[in-house]
This record gives C-alpha cells, sequence and structure tokens, in this order.
C-alpha cells in the first residue's frame, strides 16, 4: 500500500462517501498525506480539515479537479494547495457547477428518448447536493435496473460515444490553468492514459505534444501512478514526466462507485518525496 494518495472523491462531488467517511478509510488504509480533489468543487474541504484532526498521522492537502475539454482531448486537471477564500475561483467553480446541471438534465432528455424511464428528481437527490456528474446519472440507471453496475451505464449510454452523451460548456485547458494559477494551486494533469483517447491516432506523440504546451503554461506536475495502471504504463509515463521536469504523482480516484474491482484509497500512490516537492513549487510561486 502507498503512503500518499492524492486523488480522491467524496459526496461533494461524484463520490459516494462523505468527507468524513473517506477520511476515515484512508487512516485505516494507513495513509499519511491524502487529497481531496472533487470535481469542480471545494465544498468537501472543511469537513475534510475537521475529520483529519481525529489522526494526528495523517495530513489533508487542498486539492480539485477541473474538467476541461480541448478538440480531440479531454483534459482533467488537478490543483493542490487550493485558496477556497479566493471569490473569483469560487464563482467560476458555481458557473462550471451550473453547466453540469443543464447537462445532466439534457442526458436524462436523451435516456428517456431511448425508453429509459430516468427521472431529474432522482438523480439530483443522488447527488445530494453535490457537483452532478454521469455516475449520478449512472447510479440512476443502476436502481432502475437498466444496467446491473455504473461502469455497465458508460459502456451502453453515457461514454463518450455513447447514446446519451452531452458535453458541457466547460473551460480550455489555458484558461483552467490559469485559473488554478491565479489561485496559487499548485496544478498537475490527471489520468495521462485518458487524454489523447477521443481520438487514438499517433497516441504517445499527441500526448507528449499537449503535456509540453502545459508546461509551458505553468504545469508543475502530472499523474503516474494511477488506478490500476500496469507497471509499464507507470513506467512510461514516469519517463515522460522525468523528460518534461514535472513531479511524479498520481492517486487512487477513490470514487467508492460501486464497481466492481475499484482500488481502495492507497491502493497506489507517490512517494513522500512528491508531497515535498509539491510544496516547494507553492513556496516558490506563494506571494512574498
Ligand atoms: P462527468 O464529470 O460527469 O463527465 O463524469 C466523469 C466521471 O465519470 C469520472 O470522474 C468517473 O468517476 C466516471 N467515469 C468516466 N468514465 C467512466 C467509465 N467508463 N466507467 C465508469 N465510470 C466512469
Ligand atoms: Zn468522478
Ligand atoms: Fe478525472
Ligand atoms: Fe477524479
Amino acid at each position: 500500500m502507498a503512503r500518499v494518495d492524492l486523488h480522491l472523491h467524496t459526496t461533494a462531488s461524484d463520490g459516494n462517501l462523505s468527507p468524513t467517511e473517506l477520511v476515515r478509510l484512508c487512516a485505516r488504509n494507513g495513509l499519511e498525506v491524502i487529497a481531496v480533489t472533487d470535481h469542480d468543487s471545494t465544498e468537501s474541504l472543511p469537513e475534510a480539515l475537521a475529520a483529519v484532526e481525529e489522526f494526528p498521522r495523517l495530513r489533508l492537502i487542498q486539492g480539485i479537479e477541473l474538467s476541461t475539454d480541448a478538440p480531440g482531448a479531454e483534459i482533467h486537471l488537478l490543483g493542490y494547495f487550493v485558496d477556497r477564500s479566493d471569490a473569483a475561483f469560487e464563482n467560476r467553480l458555481r458557473w462550471m457547477r451550473s453547466g453540469r446541471d443543464e447537462r445532466a438534465r439534457e442526458m436524462i432528455k436523451k435516456l428517456r428518448g431511448l425508453g429509459l424511464q430516468i427521472e431529474w428528481e432522482r438523480v439530483e437527490e443522488i447527488s445530494a447536493g453535490g457537483a452532478i456528474g454521469r455516475p449520478h446519472i449512472a447510479q440512476a440507471l443502476v436502481e432502475r435496473g437498466y444496467v446491473e453496475y455504473p461502469a455497465e451505464a458508460f459502456d451502453r449510454y453515457l461514454g463518450r460515444n455513447g447514446p446519451a452523451y452531452v458535453d458541457r460548456p466547460t473551460l480550455r485547458p489555458p484558461d483552467a490553468l490559469e485559473l488554478l494559477l491565479s489561485n496559487g494551486a499548485v496544478p498537475v494533469l490527471a489520468h495521462p492514459s485518458y487524454v489523447v483517447q477521443k481520438d487514438s491516432e499517433g497516441g504517445e506523440d499527441a500526448l507528449g505534444e499537449i503535456v509540453a504546451g502545459l508546461k509551458e503554461a505553468g504545469l508543475a506536475g502530472m499523474e503516474v501512478y494511477y488506478k490500476d495502471y500496469t507497471p509499464e504504463q507507470v513506467e512510461s509515463l514516469a519517463t515522460l514526466a522525468r523528460d518534461m521536469d514535472l513531479i511524479l504523482c498520481g492517486g487512487t480516484d477513490y470514487h467508492a462507485s460501486g464497481n466492481p474491482g475499484e482500488p481502495e484509497p492507497g491502493a497506489t500512490g507517490p512517494p513522500l518525496e512528491t508531497v515535498a516537492a509539491l510544496e516547494a513549487v507553492r513556496r516558490r510561486s506563494a506571494p512574498t
């Protein structure tokens, strides 16, 4: 088990554990440093901060995951040491979350067009006030017996090429990077293997180019240790990260999703040195 897990979700977005439940699970799994990184939301952080107080050996880095969209690529950016008192930042997040609501309504319409009786009210209830995502719709499909697991709903309906998929208004990667930098958060590229999924032609070169562009714009690190990556994937991403002078980051992207075989918090993660390297970037960029 890893000592560090820097990619975790709660009920503030599409995770199924409350911040307190997640923190307790992380402590049970022997983790020493965690980052809570909800989609387009920092709402989980006060409760998570209070919950780590119970565990003197556990440290919390306040984080976020921003979804961005570029032609031919879907890019998620993690931000560490996020400043919640930044009103402009929080306004932008609210805008992103309301885009999520609209888009979920559209997806539900499409599902109903396919003959699947899913109600917006139920999806909203499942989301429990958190940033609405496709996993909440997937859960409603499970409840209705249309699919057995959430992942099956993605395979059949909700995936990028699925019949109920809808894009949502979101930031372009350079704007999301700028948003994180202006907040003082340290930006890190999430799950690089998904980045060039949309058109896989020239996969690795395309990824290298995208990462180089982001580095130029201020990216500090990228995920190398992730969820269920094979040792070969980790090695090839570690090579890319070192070539680009990026900090080797990672985590399980745990959601308590209910999908079979989901790795638990701490199943993978970066070494403790990663945390020190992220802190050093933060100190360098902090206003004096
Ligand atoms: P959204 O933010 O609404 O676009 O949903 C993205 C979230 O859906 C991700 O963070 C994952 O939690 C989940 N997800 C994406 N693709 C899949 C998949 N193929 N199977 C299961 N969950 C997925
Ligand atoms: Zn998610
Ligand atoms: Fe992501
Ligand atoms: Fe995530």
